[in-house]
């Protein structure tokens, strides 16, 4: 049987995780874009106009010729679901009317993210929480709902984190994170605020640093996650870097293990997606660099084109037990590439039929 290319939507196309998606999906195998939405600011021009493009590719004609439309459900049939790349504040409000229309959200914002009713999944870390969904092939029906993926910090430091966890245990984290600029958003901070400088205060963010992880590596009871009892802390402060999180991280495992056996960890890991062969899923989702310098957001953010995330300098912590250098693409495996990945995986396990 052949099949069908899904249509999809992007609520929030202008914005920075929302060019992200445009230029992801450009050549995407299965998915096509089929609307642009955002603001009224943006409402009623073509989106070649609306946007303040970034990225090094440009857009192809079809969607720079789109008209950018407002972010609601109505008239919307021809849409499988919808990618969201829209402010907290917006998103609260604007995905659960897409989701009781019958079209599932696949959303980057943190509103619907700690709802113990809504999956917070890495596809490689913790796909069995898409359980929680109603199962397609039960209820016959269309069925609306949202599904999230991690804020961008979250999404590189889960992921280091996982290789270890499944096999040693993580019990404690000590986290400070060195975050790009783009993580704010377009057009983000102003030059004077950030050029020659570092802020060590990033707003929202160490909570969601503190928490996210707990949800991910928490497990489905009576149809709802369950945080597990890892405790984190966080410092999370903006550097002046254009795209990739670096990140400091120190570990107490429940068990004792050496240097070796950690990396092995890292190098031996098979996820929940290992042979699945997803059109966004990396080589490598996680990749030990055994250089003393390295990661570097300039050399490696783009490895796996920014869906790997690369992992360096393991060596004792003398407060916790070991200590590690993380580093993550922000705005694609963080975001635009971290739901392009959800979406593959929901399409393959059914939700989104292309039959
Ligand atoms: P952004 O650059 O500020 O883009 C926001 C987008 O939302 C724009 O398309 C904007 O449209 C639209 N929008 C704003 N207000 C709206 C409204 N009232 N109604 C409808 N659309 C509205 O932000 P971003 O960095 O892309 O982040 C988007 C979301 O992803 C946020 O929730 C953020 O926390 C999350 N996130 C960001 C990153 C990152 O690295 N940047 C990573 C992970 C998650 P106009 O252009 O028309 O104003």
């Amino acid at each position: 049987m052949t099949e069908r290319m899904l249509t999809v939507g992007i609520l929030g196309a202008t914005g920075a995780v929302g060019q992200r998606f445009v230029a992801l999906l450009a050549n995407h195998p299965w998915f096509r874009i089929g609307a642009v939405m955002a603001s009224e600011r943006s409402v009623g021009k073509v989106y070649g106009d609306a946007v303040q493009w970034h990225l090094p590719a440009v857009p192809g004609a079809a969607v720079r010729e789109m008209c950018v439309t407002p972010c609601t459900p109505d008239g919307r049939e021809g849409l499988d679901f919808v990618f969201s790349g829209l402010p907290a504040e917006e998103a609260v409000e604007i995905e659960p009317l897409f989701a009781a229309r019958g079209i599932p959200v696949v959303s980057n914002t943190r509103s619907h993210r700690m709802d113990p009713r809504v999956p917070l999944v890495i596809p490689e870390v913790n796909a069995g929480h898409l359980a929680i969904i109603p199962d397609p092939s039960r209820t016959g029906d269309r069925q609306g709902f949202i599904v999230t993926n991690p804020n961008c910090a979250t999404s590189a430091l889960a992921l280091a984190l996982d290789p270890i966890h499944r096999r040693l245990g993580v019990r404690k984290v000590m986290v400070v994170t060195a975050q790009a600029v783009s993580g704010a958003g377009f057009p983000g901070l102003s030059v004077m605020s950030i050029l020659d400088n570092a802020i060590p205060y990033i707003s929202g963010e160490e909570p969601k640093l503190e928490t996210e992880p707990c949800k991910i590596f928490g497990c489905i009871h009576h149809d709802q996650i369950m945080v597990s009892d890892m405790v984190i802390s966080a410092a999370c402060t903006r550097v002046a870097v254009r795209d990739g999180h670096l990140m400091h991280v120190s570990v107490e495992l429940n068990q004792l293990a050496s240097r070796d056996e950690i990396i092995a960890c890292w190098d031996d890991y098979i996820s929940d997606i290992h042979g699945l062969g997803l059109p966004s899923q990396p080589e490598r989702s996680v990749e030990y660099l055994d250089v003393p310098d390295r990661p570097q957001p300039l050399l490696d953010r783009d490895r796996g084109q920014g869906m790997t995330v690369t992992v360096g300098r393991l060596r004792e912590c003398a407060v916790l037990q070991w200590k590690f250098a993380v580093l993550g693409h922000n705005t694609i495996r963080g975001a635009a590439g971290g739901a392009i990945l959800l979406a593959e995986l929901l399409t393959v396990r059914g939700w989104f039929p292309r039959s």
